[in-house]
């Protein structure tokens, strides 16, 4: 399986990097090991000193799909996790200001924590979920779904062009304001819909 995942998928996250407001999505890959699974804790890597969260809505892909539609976008899934885009920023910005590939900052080992999946049923029709993050009991993180820029199904439909989506591939929406650095020991516990969907620690 792969994983997709929107890059400045919300104005106001854009904003507080600096970055402009794309007017196509950005994405970017990680490979399969860098899934971090049921409450596993985050290693912190030697390679960086400043390891940054973004929580994110992830959808997962349960059909084989190419050049999907937009309007038929919502039959290539039917559940949705949480998940923390685990970030170098420092790395990130060298890439970034050489021009470089961002793989180094964004793909490594345990840099996809997700939670258990939740079928679409459970949460509301209109596609407009509220998801938050504490950090050791503190609200560091707050997002809507309705604020993406490019929207789920405008999402499956672009990365479909380029890239054959098969069952069981996952596709990390964006994250929106609010990220910043996490520390060894801290907890993170993170909520879609008012429900704990992960709680792991950084070790
Ligand atoms: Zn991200």
């Amino acid at each position: 399986m792969k994983i997709m995942c929107i890059g400045r998928n919300y104005a106001d996250h854009a904003k507080e990097l600096n970055n402009a407001i794309p007017n196509e999505p950005v994405f970017f890959l990680k490979p399969d090991t860098a899934l971090l699974t049921r409450n596993k804790p985050f290693f912190y890597p030697d390679f960086s000193k400043e390891i940054h969260f973004e929580t994110e809505v992830v959808v997962k892909i349960k059909r084989l799909g190419k050049n999907i539609e937009e309007r038929f976008a919502h039959k290539y899934y039917d559940e949705v996790g949480l998940g923390i885009d685990f970030t170098a920023r420092d790395l990130q910005r060298t890439c970034k200001q050489k021009g470089l590939p961002w793989e180094k900052a964004k793909a490594f080992d345990n840099s996809a924590a997700i939670s258990e999946f939740v079928p679409l049923s459970s949460l509301p029709d209109s596609g407009h979920w509220d998801f938050h993050l504490d950090i050791n009991g503190e609200r560091k993180q707050t997002g809507n779904t309705r604020d993406m820029l490019f929207s789920i199904h405008r999402v499956i439909a672009y990365l479909s062009q380029f890239f054959t989506l098969r069952t069981g591939d996952l596709i990390y929406t964006g994250t929106p304001a609010g990220v910043g650095p996490v520390q060894i020991g801290d907890y993170l516990e993170g909520y879609l819909e008012g429900e704990q969907r992960f709680a792991f620690r950084i070790k």
